[in-house]
């Protein structure tokens, strides 16, 4: 069938660019973790445990959500997700909706895209070319990374530790203000609350944790002879494999599931500074380094002949969803599977919304700011 032009530059534009994060399916489920798991927490306040009921409908048990994740199937758009899932997903779909014609977002002075990662290679030091190398010598220090959105690099990086911030100290001044849910009668925005930017921070801690949230190479294009006719490694990486419109990936799944279940018992969360600007950095430059069993881990599935620092002749059209997450490779000195890698990283995120959500509630609960202290963290 022949379309329009115009029909098709629209659909085009519609069409899910896949550099968002987690799937839709992914941060709806990571983000009810969330809340069930700080709902089951003893240490958890009797009135956030109020609050996150009221506001996170739909929650479930883990036989639920195992049996949710095996069969549901998404897409984009969520269904059935409401209150703090819903707005979860939301920075995600604002993309989408938006299309080409992309607003910027104050105070960040970028589209929304731009805010959920962060192209670590841009701040590298000195003059080597910023670029994605297996070596992992495109990388770098923290300390390069300037907290200030005036830096003219962030308009192209990306500013995922600025949202992270400001996510947070929107929730925390809804906490404060009394406004917890949407209500009649509140005065003020229906859309301004703390659940909704409870996801929305939700979101963004999530997307930290994707290791290709944090480099330019965002598809791992770098272990491609043909870069240009590279496979789209970032939608292996998020929802292929929990939310495919083709194929299932049943086996996967069920090899999944308590690699994650396991994880969310026993991961403690390494990164605990309270400044976070800083954490979100952290969380990026340790997940930067799964980058390299990611791309080898693309090669294997795809037959692309050659090195990691060398890749040559084509790969194949193919791209074997199952050879990439059974791959296993060194990260952190640990020789683990893709699958495991990606595991981790989910119930790494799940810990650091827990743990962010219960600050920010203690924080809108505890004495208002100075003007002097609020200056520091802004
Ligand atoms: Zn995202």
């Amino acid at each position: 069938m022949r379309l329009p032009l115009l029909v098709v530059l629209s659909v085009l534009a519609l069409t899910p660019s896949t550099s968002h994060a987690w799937g839709t399916k992914e941060h709806l489920q990571l983000t009810r973790l969330a809340a069930e798991r700080l709902i089951a927490d003893s240490a958890t306040p009797p009135d956030m445990k109020a609050w996150l009921k009221d506001a996170a409908p739909s929650l479930m048990d883990m036989e639920g959500e195992k049996s949710w994740f095996m069969n549901e199937r998404i897409g984009i758009v969520p269904r059935g997700a409401d209150g703090i899932i819903f707005w979860a997903v939301m920075p995600d779909v604002t993309i989408f909706l938006e299309g080409r014609e992309e607003k910027k977002v104050a105070p960040f002075g970028v589209p929304e895209r731009l805010l959920h990662y962060i192209d670590l290679e841009l701040f590298l030091a000195g003059d080597a070319k910023r670029e994605y190398r297996h070596d992992l010598s495109g990388k770098p220090k923290i300390e390069d990374v300037p907290h200030d959105m005036k830096d003219k690099r962030f308009a192209q990086a990306g500013m995922l530790p600025f949202r992270v911030e400001d996510c947070y100290g929107k929730l925390v001044d809804q906490i404060r203000a009394g406004r917890l849910t949407d209500k009649a009668g509140q005065g003020g925005s229906r859309d301004e609350h703390a659940a909704k930017w409870a996801g929305y921070l939700a979101h963004y801690l999530e997307d930290n944790t994707q290791p290709q949230h944090a480099t330019i190479d965002y598809k791992s294009a770098a272990y491609f002879a043909e870069k240009r006719k590279a496979p789209n490694v970032h939608a292996q990486v998020e929802y292929v494999m929990a939310d495919d419109e083709f194929d299932d990936h049943m086996a996967l799944r069920q090899e999944y599931w308590p690699l994650l279940a396991k994880a969310l018992d026993e991961l403690q969360d390494p990164v605990q500074g309270d400044d976070l600007f800083r954490a979100t950095l952290e969380v990026s430059l340790s997940s930067y380094d799964a980058l390299p069993l990611i791309g080898q881990a693309a090669m294997a599935a795809t037959k692309q002949a050659g090195t990691p620092e060398k890749p040559t002749g084509p790969a194949s059209d193919r791209f074997d969803t199952e050879t990439f997450f059974r791959f296993r490779g060194s990260f952190h000195g640990k020789e683990i599977s893709v699958l495991e890698m990606k595991a981790n990283q989910q119930a790494w995120a799940v810990k650091r919304v827990m743990r962010i959500w219960r600050r920010a509630w203690d924080e809108g609960h505890g004495p208002a700011p100075s003007a002097s202290t609020r200056k520091l963290s802004s």
